[in-house]
């Protein structure tokens, strides 16, 4: 069997694709949850990063000032963390004019039913308390994602645990389209469906070294949206802050202390070093003469130290100058973004028999 990924990637790598909604800043649930795992991989893979601003507007339609402000500092927090420009692709959603119209082409081939029962969907709508007053946008993104992944071909989707219940569908998809429109046998196994046809890879989820990381509420899960996150920017002040809230429901330093609780989930997120976890976790748990006050001093410290090189490097961005250097990263990469999305396009049209070439596409060139 060939490498499927040689065929579709000219650099023989296979891709990767996956991103951020900008509806607020990026934090430390981001950056253990998926871009620890974005960083790592640059170069081992071709990388597409995605800002989701077209589905920014699915709950924030009244707001565009802020999705824009968000875009443009989410890229700086990118850049920060070590999402090199230089090695990877950076895709402006409303950008890549390709994703809308697969997303319509996907949309035929999910059930109605498939996408209302989605359980991060239905989560969403609870905490982001939409009740039953959403767009009919939102679940519309659902299938938008399938379509922000799929016009990529990635092979890997780097993402929380929260965004493993979207890739299925976009599996489910992904193997329906080449079903339907490329004869592919439905007894295929994943891994042979470009062999055997297909037009997509079956991308699979990749969940970072904490699936979940929760919130300085100490309940939701660390989001961008609830007022329970630690950003990347922030200062130790504000990290020592944030974290002096979170509730254990501990009184006293010589009370044994749950070492599962929110705080020993930053403690084993947070401290690099495994011996000292432990001895934190031994004396948490037999109530040695350890206050939830110092754990806390601590952990900001491991975080600082971690947030103290993106601080730096973001600071290469601040103000106007730095939007501006941003808007340049994106010219330039919208161009590579949209030359990847029209291939896959062209190569999906042509095999739904809508390969009436009228429109022209920038592939085949
Ligand atoms: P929103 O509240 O607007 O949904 P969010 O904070 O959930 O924002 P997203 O843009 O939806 O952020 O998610 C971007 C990526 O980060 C996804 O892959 C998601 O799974 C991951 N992620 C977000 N929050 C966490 C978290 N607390 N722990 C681990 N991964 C996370
Ligand atoms: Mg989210």
């Amino acid at each position: 069997m060939t490498d499927p990924a040689s065929h579709i990637s000219p650099s023989g790598k296979p891709r990767i694709l996956t991103g951020d909604t900008p509806t607020g800043q990026l934090h430390l649930g981001h950056w253990v949850g998926s871009l620890e795992n974005r960083v790592r991989l640059i170069d081992e893979y071709e990388c597409f990063f995605l800002i989701a601003n077209m589905h920014a507007f699915t709950t924030r339609a009244d707001k565009p000032d802020g999705i824009r402000r968000s875009t443009l500092d989410i890229i700086k927090d990118w850049i920060a963390c070590g999402m090199d420009p230089d090695r990877s692709t950076f895709v402006l959603q409303t950008e890549i004019p390709a994703i809308a119209e697969l997303t319509w082409y996907l949309a035929m081939l999910l059930p109605f039913n498939r996408v209302m029962r989605n359980p991060t969907l239905k989560t969403e709508l609870e905490t982001k308390e939409l009740g039953d007053n959403y767009s009919f946008g939102f679940p519309m993104y659902t299938v938008g994602q399938c379509a922000d992944i799929l016009i990529f071909r990635p092979e890997l989707v780097p993402v929380g645990e929260d965004q493993l219940a979207h890739i299925e569908p976009c599996r489910e998809v992904a193997r329906r389209f080449s079903q339907t429109y490329c004869g592919v046998d439905p007894q295929t196994e994943d891994a042979d469906y470009v062999s055997a046809g297909g037009l997509f890879p079956i991308p699979e989820g990749k969940v970072g070294r904490v699936a979940r990381l929760i919130g300085t509420d100490g309940v939701n899960k660390m989001s961008k949206s609830l007022n329970n996150a630690i950003f990347l920017t922030d200062t130790f002040k504000q990290i020592k802050k944030k974290l002096g809230g979170l509730y254990t429901g501990r009184q006293t330093m010589d009370e044994p202390g749950d070492i599962n609780n929110s705080l020993f989930q930053y403690v084993r997120a947070f401290i690099d070093d495994a011996g000292r976890v432990a001895e934190l976790e031994k004396k948490y748990a037999e109530g040695d003469n350890i206050g939830d006050g110092h754990i806390k001093v601590e952990v900001a410290e491991h975080i600082d130290r971690l947030l103290g090189p993106m601080r730096a490097r973001r600071a290469d961005f601040e103000g106007e100058k730095g939007d501006e250097k941003i808007l340049q990263i994106l010219r330039e990469h919208t161009r590579r973004a949209n030359e990847a999305a029209e291939e896959t396009l062209y190569l999906a049209k042509q095999a739904m028999r809508l390969d009436f070439g009228i429109r022209e596409l920038s592939f085949p060139g």
